[in-house]
């Protein structure tokens, strides 16, 4: 939000937001995209078209949603990227990831359990039996003036058997789960509101919660990562650029998306015929110093 409101410092748009230059909202998702010209060989910018089929021609284009929905949800043509990469984006693995948020009347695992002196409940992480349980957050919401406190209890997991369960079923296991662990909190008790859940994995903006990469997936990761530095890539494959979480070496953490859009920053600035200060490089003019190294299997174990 805040790189949506803030003002832009200097530049021939000094002073308004991204927000002002959108005309306070964004455009609605992209349903296709296709090379400008179609049937032509050269760079000729790349068509977005939104899921209302209005289409605009862009020199340069960066993407950064999950690499599956370029082939599951968006009309992407094949010549936009050559075939090392589609494979490298058919191979992401993602993650699942399911929360479950209950609002309960007060921040009950503050209480004191009086014979350890200790909180009653706290953050748990419970394996083997349940994957992954993270009670105890407490949300603000600014309403007005005053400042409510909403109790939330945020309930985790990242195994595909919740998947077919409601809501409330959801709520249910988890709850008998971590009454195994805390036998002498009456959870259920305190639940007040109508539980919420999010799924990553069916979710149709997203195809799972972050990549994970998977040994032998070292190859993939780093063709994708590297895709905006390529010097070699035909016309017809020029101006668009990859970026966020599932192409970061880091997936399923805000550093690597952050990361991967600064390279894409600099793979457009290039695209576009600029270049950086040159006492400041850019990621790619240190790429031969910073890049993922090259991977080669090891020689066979003598026998
Ligand atoms: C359950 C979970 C827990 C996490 N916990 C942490 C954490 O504790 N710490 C941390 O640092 N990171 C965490 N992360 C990771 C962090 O959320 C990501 O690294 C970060 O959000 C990635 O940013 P991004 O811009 O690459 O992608 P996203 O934030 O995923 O943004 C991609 C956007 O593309 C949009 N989109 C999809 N399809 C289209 C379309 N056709 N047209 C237009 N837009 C489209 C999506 O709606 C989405 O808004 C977590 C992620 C998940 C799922």
């Amino acid at each position: 939000m805040g790189l949506w409101t803030r003002p832009l410092p200097d530049g021939p748009f000094a002073g308004q937001s991204l927000r002002d230059l959108h005309s306070g909202a964004p455009r609605p998702g992209v349903a296709a995209l296709a090379r400008a010209g179609a049937g032509t060989s050269g760079s000729s910018g790349v068509v977005v078209t939104d899921r209302w089929g209005r289409s605009a021609t862009h020199d340069a284009v960066v993407v950064t949603c999950q690499s599956w929905l370029l082939s599951a949800r968006i009309d992407t043509e094949e010549q936009l990227f050559d075939h090392p990469t589609w494979m490298a984006m058919d191979r992401s693995h993602y993650a699942q990831s399911s929360k479950t948020f209950v609002m309960v009347d007060r921040p009950f695992w503050r209480d004191r359990d009086p014979v350890t002196g200790r909180r009653v409940l706290s953050t748990t992480l419970n394996r083997p039996h349940d994957p992954r349980h993270l009670p105890a957050r407490r949300r603000r919401r600014r309403r007005r003036r005053a400042r409510h406190h909403l109790p939330v209890l945020h309930l985790e997991r990242r195994r595909p058997e919740v998947a077919g369960l409601s809501t409330d079923e959801r709520v249910r296991l988890m709850v008998r789960s971590l009454g195994e662990v805390y036998p002498g909190v009456d959870i259920a008790s305190h639940i007040v509101g109508e539980p919420v859940t999010v799924s990553w994995e069916s979710d149709p903006n997203f195809m799972g919660a972050f990549r994970g990469a998977l040994p032998g997936h070292y190859r993939y990761q780093r063709r994708l990562y590297s895709h905006f530095v390529r010097d070699d890539l035909p016309p017809a494959e020029q101006g668009l650029f990859l970026a966020g979480d599932d192409i970061s070496f880091t997936p399923g953490w805000a550093d690597g998306a952050v990361t991967t859009a600064l390279n894409a920053v600099w793979g457009v600035v290039r695209h576009l015929g600029g270049s950086t200060h040159p006492d400041n490089p850019g990621p790619g003019d240190a790429f031969a110093d910073l890049a993922p190294s090259t991977w080669t299997p090891p020689s066979p174990a003598p026998p």
